[in-house]
């Protein structure tokens, strides 16, 4: 089995004194800022002009321009948005990087797809929150954590095992557990499973299961409820005990259903497009369409984003989130999260 570690296998000490430049202050940014400086670590913060700037001097830091933040800083964390990276990297914080920093990742993109080549006298690493940025916070909070992924590409200070440990303590992901890997594994698996499951297959299922209820002359409402809105209560099941502990909650009817339906919508053909959707991912097919989608100015993005705000699931959620405050409050604070 892996090895997990935990708050008592790390060395807190190696990042002490060592200032730490958060780049960028969005869903993760915020996070690891505002939970390294409780944890008792120097932070400051590489920003542009904008709205992000006014949240987090709101939040007490201080905020530079990223190359300002960079030449100032020991451990420098790069979390801006992945398709921002490289070119923010050539410009503000190449060039103030110094022998012995250390260049830090959340996701492993831009080092796996050689979009950034870093320096060869820095330390490389990247600590990987298993979770949104806003959970990131608010766990840590409540005296818990996100897991977190780490692992070292390139080590000349003979620390970065360490730096990456202690980082992850100070963001409090060692309180539920920190995994060794490489930037390939995290890379692959981190795209995998948002594509697949957790954000593509997700919102795929939802969508099909709710146009099924609506063309069959079902209420939109109704069909809502059962596909959307319930997905939450019975993913907090899962989250807390697995698919026993959800299929001993629902009835057994349900359960039944379970087992005889579920391998009927996701079957042997699911799984062999789950397996074209790795390959490319694996051979930067993906990498590849993203990156140049960007260089074109997101056309398919924006035009796929705009038809999805359109659909009769999300006009008809609009209306039904109004009536339940409690659910909008929520969401209202999450909008961003899941990257
Ligand atoms: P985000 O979009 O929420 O925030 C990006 C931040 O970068 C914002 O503060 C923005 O103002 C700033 N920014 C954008 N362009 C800039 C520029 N040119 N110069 C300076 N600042 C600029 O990003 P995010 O979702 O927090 O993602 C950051 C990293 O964390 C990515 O590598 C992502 O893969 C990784 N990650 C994110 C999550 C998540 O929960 N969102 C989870 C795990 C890993
Ligand atoms: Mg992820
Ligand atoms: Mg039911
Ligand atoms: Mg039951
Ligand atoms: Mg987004
Ligand atoms: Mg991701």
């Amino acid at each position: 089995m892996a090895k997990v570690l935990y708050e008592k296998d790390i060395q807190k000490e190696v990042l002490q004194g060592k200032k730490i430049a958060v780049v960028g202050y969005g869903s993760q940014g915020h996070a690891h800022a505002l939970n390294l400086r409780e944890s008792g670590h120097e932070v400051v913060i590489g920003l542009r002009p904008g709205k992000s700037q006014a949240k987090a001097e709101e939040d007490g830091f201080n905020v530079y321009p990223v190359a300002e933040a960079v030449e100032q800083a020991d451990v420098v964390m790069i979390l801006l948005p992945d398709e921002m990276q490289q070119k923010v990297y050539e410009e503000s914080i190449k060039s103030n990087l110094k022998a012995g920093n250390a260049l830090v990742f959340a996701h492993g993109f831009n080092i796996h797809f050689s979009q950034i080549v870093p320096p060869a006298d820095v330390d490389v690493f990247l600590v990987a929150p298993k979770g949104p940025g806003h959970l990131v916070r608010r766990t840590y909070e409540e005296g818990a954590g996100v897991p977190a992924l780490y692992g070292v590409y390139q080590d000349v200070t003979g620390n970065a095992k360490e730096l990456a440990l202690a980082y992850a303590q100070g963001i409090g992901a060692a309180r539920a557990g920190v995994l060794e890997t490489s930037f390939q594994e995290e890379t692959e698996t981190d795209l995998f499973g948002e594509q697949a499951v957790l954000c593509g297959g997700v919102t795929s299922l939802i969508k099909s299961g709710f146009e099924t209820l609506v063309e069959a002359g079902y209420q939109p409402e109704v069909a809502y409820f059962e596909c959307m809105h319930e997905m939450k209560l019975i993913v907090d099941l899962l989250y807390e005990g697995g698919l026993e502990n959800m299929r001993y909650s629902i009835s057994d009817t349900a359960q039944w259903g379970d087992f005889v339906s579920g391998p009927r919508v996701v079957n042997e053909d699911t799984k062999a497009r789950m397996k074209d959707v790795l390959t490319d991912i694996q051979d930067g097919k993906f990498a590849k369409g993203w990156i140049l989608e960007n260089q074109a100015g997101r056309p398919q993005f924006n035009a796929i984003n705009n038809q999805e705000n359109k659909h009769q699931i999300e006009t008809v959620g609009r209306e039904l989130r109004d009536l339940m405050p409690f659910v909008k409050q929520s969401v209202k604070s999450k909008q961003k999260d899941v990257k």
